[in-house]
């Protein structure tokens, strides 16, 4: 009866045997040239990903958290600045701002997309700031802190709602990073423009994060900074490499964030199959909606509005009763995750802040409902039949018992 029960979360062991050959050619090839960091193949990588996103220009970096900070050293964000976000994402993005020297301010989510609320942001920067005559940098009042940039951040594989967000940055003169560590490749239709727009070509700049269970993940650590202004990728470029134009001339103060020659040779090798992984990440989902339609009023299903196009890093559902539901999947041997079970304001790690539960009602909801479902491109109809079984199967038990209303 039970023939493999056991429906990971998340398999990453499937596409590196997929493309073992061509792995481990890489390796070798590196091994033969002893050109681990920089070189060609980091070169090759970035003209590569940086056509794929439709920017000028890519730098490979250490990692998404490094992405982001980089980001925001190279943008002139600074000690006394303070840098507006959202609080339900991965610490990553807190943490960039802080390693910055800046702080972050929050603006709470939309109910439905997940991401920035952009007429919270109007509210907060009409109500909240002032712009500075003499200087027209935007000032929190009560802070006196100058308000920078914004991150908003591309959500579960669907980008934030960016034309509004662009236009408040462009009156309130902030600069605009995209934090798409989780969305290579979502799209994004401009209706200023009257086209739909790769994530991480919409902003000033934008962090991407190569870590294994990304859409397009190394085996290792890697980043990656996406931008169309030449002269904020060579900053960019110094910074990761000790801040340095030339072998041992350094011109600022830099860091260590080089991107890894084999790294960037394993992301080479994949970035060709990205397009097809993302189309069945989007038919999976759209597998989920059709299985899941039977108890669509008892969870919340994701929405994706017509200006985006998803590329479902994680599908994501809403229960009330999410931990009992995590915890049947689970008997059942079925694997998922939480993104993020701590709003990032109420994290330990940020008390500094002073934030207190009720701040940000949306985030602190959603992060007390959702769950996410097993996703990832080799994940067999079978496997999700066998998910929303076990998830019909639950949502009846538990209305028959009245845990629901
Ligand atoms: C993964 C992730 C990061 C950080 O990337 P790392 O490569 O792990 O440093 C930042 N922001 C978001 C939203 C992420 O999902």
């Amino acid at each position: 009866m039970t023939i493999n029960r056991r429906i990971p979360f998340l398999d990453l062991v499937t596409p590196h045997l997929e493309l073992e050959d061509e792995l481990v050619r890489i390796f070798r090839t590196t091994l033969g040239t002893a050109e681990f960091i920089g070189g060609p193949m980091v070169e090759d990588f970035e003209r590569d990903f940086a056509q794929f996103c439709e920017t000028g220009y890519c730098v490979g970096v250490s990692s998404g958290t490094d992405a982001l900070r980089l980001a925001l050293i190279a943008a002139g964000v600074g000690p006394g600045d303070s840098v507006i976000t959202v609080p339900l994402t991965f610490v990553a993005t807190t943490e960039a701002i802080t390693q910055a020297g800046a702080r972050p301010a929050f603006v709470d989510i939309d109910e439905r997309t997940y991401t920035l609320d952009a007429e919270k942001l109007r509210e907060y920067l009409e109500t909240q700031c002032e712009v500075d005559a003499k200087t027209g940098h935007t000032i929190h009042r009560r802070t006196q802190a100058r308000v920078t940039a914004v991150i908003p951040v591309h959500l579960y594989g669907q980008t934030a709602e960016m034309d509004p967000i662009l236009e408040l940055a462009e009156r309130y003169r902030l600069i605009v990073i995209e934090d798409a560590c989780q969305a290579h490749g979502a799209e994004y239709f401009s209706r200023s423009e009257n086209r739909w727009k790769k994530a991480g070509s919409i902003g000033h700049m934008a962090a991407f994060s190569f870590y294994p269970g990304k859409n397009l993940g190394a085996c290792g650590e890697a980043g990656a900074v996406t931008t169309n202004d030449e002269g904020l990728a060579r900053l960019v470029r110094m910074l990761r490499d000790h801040g340095q134009g030339r072998k041992y001339h350094h011109e600022m103060q830099g860091y260590n964030a080089r991107l890894d020659a084999i790294q960037a040779g394993i992301l080479g090798a994949k970035l060709p199959h990205l397009p097809i992984w993302n189309q069945k990440r989007r038919e999976t989902a759209q597998h989920y909606r059709n299985l899941l339609a039977p108890i669509q009023r008892a969870i919340t299903l994701p929405y994706e509005p017509p200006w985006a196009r998803s590329v479902y890093h994680l599908f994501v559902v809403r229960a009330v009763n999410r931990d009992l539901l995590r915890e049947h999947l689970s008997s059942s041997g079925i694997g998922t995750g939480i993104h993020y079970p701590v709003p990032v304001h109420l994290q330990n790690a940020n008390r500094d802040f002073g934030h207190k539960p009720g701040d940000f009602p949306v985030s602190e909801r959603v992060a007390s409902e959702v769950l996410s479902l097993p996703m990832y491109p080799q994940l067999g109809l079978e496997q999700q039949s066998e998910v929303a079984r076990e998830m019909l199967q639950d949502v009846a038990i538990a209305s028959s018992i009245g845990e629901r209303s």
